[in-house]
């Protein structure tokens, strides 16, 4: 048998991993006891101090102490009651395990109490527990979390990491619950300040007034499910993965399954390489979901949900389409429009403003393209090893380059097509496919190339150069614009200004979670800086954590994804001649930063082989 305080520490691995699963699993206690206001205070994201305070219907003395027991809940009685859960914790772990590995202090108050109790509990060891006065409802301080499992502790990211979880978990609970108020205040300064609302005006407290313009109401009822919630129009639509948000009874779930059905309903109204926000809320009977597949409850499964997909698809679908956004655009056929034919009660019909130049070249100087144009880069970038043995590819000339060589100071051995160049071309002869790859014969056979992750490797390359030297050459912006970012995007972004002026960034804080751009790096010709920010910041969130070792390195990859070429794009043959030759001008042409095949060769003998019937 282990003793209680050890079983309590391994059981708290599984539900608190982090300061923000404190938060998670308290602001949820807060909101089941039905607080009408939860305060949420939090010092070093979370790993000295977290105090959540809330007006809900407090603990009586015996109560406030049987609650730290492992598997002590008010919520449900027996095993049925899991099959109709309303409240968002039932399993009760979550104190026990919380105060299993930190330094707890509970004071609490029910209305009808005149005095209330103070509980001190240290690594499950019950400190004081006497009367105390306290205000109605129910106040935690836990401190010093993980004291004493220092391998988690020590497992913890940095603060800005930490913290951007809490503001998460903190999105997630209040999305689904407008009417109550929330604050989250960190070492002293307040990140979020949202009073009870409505959810259209809950969500533009979360994410910015921007974002109001773009959602567009959902309502479907069925006897099956009741979907509500907002999505954002697709002429929103960023370059960043957006909000997305899915909750089932109130609760915040990962649906990946549901995800496709929303996307599917945007399929062909979003331009490549963009996403939609959505924020959806689904009602349904709690005997049809079962929540208790998880410890975090995240995934969550549906009895039934083959028979709900097509109603959040049609949901979602029957909003653009009320909102004149669904008109086929078809952006395969590059550029031309399909306009749509009115319906037919046209009364009151507004065309979407969705505009697109059909004659839209992004290497012209015209300034429309969404981040960096590619014209610029592409200057000023030869003579590097490999580029001659590339021109040997074609030219048949005696191969320049050793491959050994070249594996000695990269490391990654090079494709073999470098080594058998010795066929005559007349020059370089070049197809783009699908305005996606680049096609090009070689000796053995034909090379593939990945338009974007050529250009990727060929601006990290660059930015990386850029970051060693001294001198680095910023463009001031003529009109320096603003961007305002939601209070985790503002932490993530000042933790990285050091470096992005190392590329060439001029950015400024200006006011709470707004930044002033004044100036971008030299040699990006960009035209939308706070997209390319903001294209930038998503990267480098989505980044693997443990890349963050090598900031530098993974924010040269997340601009250099940020700012490279994108698909759906005609190129002209001089600019895949440049491509190509920039691209072995590289030193590791063949993948992109992150590891990706940037090109691939479908050999001869495949070919002939599939006309051998
Ligand atoms: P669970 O939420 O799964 O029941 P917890 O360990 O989170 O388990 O909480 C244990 C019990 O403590 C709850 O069932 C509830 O009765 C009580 N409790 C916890 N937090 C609060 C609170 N903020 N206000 C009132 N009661 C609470
Ligand atoms: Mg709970």
């Amino acid at each position: 048998m282990l003793p209680d305080a050890v079983a309590n520490q391994i059981a708290a691995g599984e539900v608190i991993q982090r300061p923000a699963s404190v938060v998670k699993e308290l602001v949820e206690n807060a909101l089941d006891a039905g607080a009408t206001e939860i305060s949420v205070n939090i010092k070093d994201a979370g790993k000295t101090l977290i105090q959540i305070s809330d007006n809900g219907c407090g603990m009586s003395p015996t109560d406030a102490r049987m609650a730290f027991e492992r598997h002590a809940t008010s919520k449900i009685r027996n095993a049925n009651d899991l099959f109709c859960i309303r409240t968002m914790g039932f399993r009760g772990e979550a104190l026990a395990s919380i105060a299993a590995i930190a330094d707890v202090e509970l004071r609490t108050k029910m209305l009808e109490d005149e005095v209330g109790t103070f509980i001190h509990i240290i690594g499950s060891e019950v400190k004081t527990q006497e009367p105390a006065g306290t205000n109605n409802g129910t106040n935690f301080m836990v401190k010093n979390l993980f004291y004493n499992v220092p391998a988690r502790r020590k497992f913890l990211k940095g603060n800005t990491t930490e913290l951007k979880h809490i503001i998460w978990e903190i999105q997630r609970v209040a999305l689904p619950n407008p009417g109550i108020k929330f604050s989250l205040i960190h070492n002293g300064s307040s990140l979020y300040e949202l009073p009870a609302a409505n959810y259209r005006k809950r969500i533009v407290d979360l994410f910015g007034k921007a974002l109001n313009q773009s959602l567009v109401n959902v309502m479907e009822e069925t006897s099956i499910v009741k979907v509500h919630g907002f999505i954002g129009q697709p002429k929103f639509a960023r370059k960043t993965m957006g909000e997305q948000f899915f909750f089932v009874n109130g609760r915040y779930m990962r649906h990946a399954y549901f995800h496709k059905a929303v996307m599917q309903a945007y399929e062909q109204l979003l331009p490549p390489e963009s996403f939609p926000s959505y924020f959806l809320f689904l009602e349904i009977d709690p005997g049809q979901i079962d929540i208790n597949v998880h410890p975090t409850k995240t995934e969550i499964k549906f009895e039934n949900e083959r028979d709900i997909w097509p109603i959040l698809h049609a949901a979602v679908r029957e909003s653009l389409g009320k909102h004149n956004v669904v008109p086929s655009i078809d952006f395969d056929q590059s550029g031309s429009i399909d306009i749509p034919m009115p319906p037919k009660n046209s009364e009151g019909i507004r065309y979407p403003d969705i505009q697109i130049n059909p004659d839209y070249n992004p290497f012209e100087t015209e300034k429309t393209h969404s981040g960096g144009s590619f014209s610029k880069p592409l200057t000023d970038f030869r003579g590097k090893k490999n580029l001659e043995s590339w021109e040997d590819l074609y030219q048949g000339t005696q191969l320049k380059f050793r491959p050994e060589e070249n594996q000695h100071e990269t490391g990654i051995r090079q494709p073999e097509l470098y080594t058998q160049a010795t066929e005559q071309f007349a020059g370089k002869k070049t197809l783009q496919l699908k305005q996606r790859y680049i096609l090009t014969p070689v000796k053995s056979g034909l090379m593939v190339i990945d338009q974007k992750r050529a250009h990727e490797r060929i601006l990290f390359e660059q930015f990386m150069e850029v970051m060693k030297s001294d001198s680095v050459a910023s463009q001031q912006q003529l009109f320096p614009q603003t961007i305002e970012l939601n209070p985790a995007d503002s932490e993530l972004l000042k933790s990285i200004l050091n470096d992005l002026q190392a590329l060439g960034f001029d950015i400024r804080e200006f006011g709470k979670d707004t930044f002033i751009i004044n100036g971008t790096p030299g040699m990006l010709d960009v035209s939308s800086p706070e997209m390319i920010v903001e294209r930038l910041l998503e990267e480098y969130k989505n980044s693997p954590v443990d890349a963050r070792a090598k900031a530098r390195e993974q924010i040269a990859l997340s601009l250099a994804k940020a700012s490279a070429l994108d698909y759906g794009i005609d190129l002209k043959q001089e600019e895949i001649d440049h491509l190509i030759d920039h691209l072995f001008a590289c030193g590791t042409p063949n993948f992109t930063p992150d590891g990706k095949k940037v090109l691939t060769i479908i050999p001869t003998d495949d070919i002939e082989k599939s006309f051998a019937k």
